[in-house]
């Protein structure tokens, strides 16, 4: 599909840098160790301090990161308030650290509960739900066999600790940031109850990783809720927020470039799925372990550092096949899943 979309600035800020986007409102950019290598954060200007939207890791390297920031473009000012879109350690991983600093948080209710609940939840080893949850994809044996002997990624190994309280934030609701109004607009599918912020009177949004340009967000189902329609979830999402895109709108991403083009993309995230979906239940012409369709579902190879997350977003597509009658799921005796497209009227 061609794509509409336009970007206003060819290169990020660099390190230590900010770019002012509009009055009162700086776009910075921080490094991540994994891909998409790179967070954007929006800062946006109080008077007497600032409010940033979403934080980078808790990692040396980010907090010197901010370091430079706050002493650099952003004059020494305290960082006042913390806007979370949603509660991947990328984006909440400061949070509590500028909190213990004195900044407020507001995040909507299922973004601070999972953050809070997966920061307290570490574990030395997999837990059995887990290790069910990967037999149930089909994981490779020989990842398996590895990863349920070793220390997993736990969230707390890269997000402080968050302390008890946060101010909610509701759909609908207008909040002020950066001498603006915003709009909360909640969307699902990438992660639960992601918020983003809608210009009310200016046409900027602060759109988390709702509204990503040039990368699909991974829709990926985890051990928590190992029945989780997050595809479903998506297109809806993406459905109810394309009658509030405009042409005029200047979308700031959580990654990559700021754009405009805000309707072309939601349309894009919806042909993009329905086409996903019609070659999954092509290829579920036999059954099909979910490890069995990273191929069809995302054309290229895909190595040990990303197959975890590929493997959520397989069972993720699957799981949405199910819930709409497209596929049938049987249990192997091995205790891997097994995915069958069903036939018109079986
Ligand atoms: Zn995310």
């Amino acid at each position: 599909m061609r794509s509409a979309l336009s970007y206003p600035w060819r290169e990020p800020p660099a390190a230590g840098r900010a770019i002012e986007i509009a009055e009162g409102v700086l776009w910075a950019r921080l490094p991540l160790p994994f891909r998409p290598d790179h967070l954007n954060v929006y800062v946006l200007d109080e008077g007497d301090g600032w409010t940033v939207v979403d934080t980078g890791l808790d990692t040396p390297v980010l907090r010197e990161a901010w370091a430079a920031l706050l002493g650099g473009p952003l004059a020494g000012k305290p960082v006042r308030r913390v806007i979370l879109t949603h509660h991947h350690p990328d984006h909440v991983g400061l949070a509590g650290w500028f909190q213990a600093a004195g900044a407020e948080l507001w995040a909507t209710r299922t973004a601070w509960l999972m953050a809070r609940m997966l920061t307290l939840d570490v574990q030395p080893r997999p837990t059995p739900e887990t290790l069910a949850f990967w037999r149930g994809a089909g994981m490779d044996a020989g990842l398996f066999a590895a990863r349920a002997e070793a220390r997993p990624f736990n969230f707390a190994d890269v997000v402080a600790p968050l302390p008890l309280g946060y101010r909610r934030m509701v759909q609908g609701e207008e909040i002020a940031a950066g001498g603006r109004r915003w709009r909360v607009e909640i969307g699902h599918g990438h992660a639960p109850e992601q918020a983003t912020l809608w210009g009310v009177g200016h046409e900027l949004v602060l759109a988390g990783d709702q509204i990503l340009p040039g990368i699909t967000p991974n829709l990926g189902v985890h051990a928590t809720e190992p029945d989780a329609d997050p595809v479903g979830e998506w297109i809806a999402s993406c459905s109810r927020l394309l009658p509030l895109a405009t042409e005029g709108q200047l979308a700031l991403p959580g990654h990559r470039l700021p754009f405009r083009g805000v309707p072309a993309r939601l349309a894009e995230f919806i042909a993009h799925e329905e086409t996903a979906l019609e070659r999954l239940t092509a290829h579920l012409a036999t059954p099909r372990r979910a490890s069995d369709c990273f191929g069809v579902l995302f054309g290229r190879r895909i190595g040990s550092a990303e197959y975890g997350l590929a493997l959520a977003e397989a069972v993720g597509h699957l799981n949405h096949l199910t819930r709409t009658g497209g596929a049938v799921r049987r249990e192997g005796a091995d205790g891997a899943w097994a995915w069958q497209a069903r036939r018109n009227g079986a």
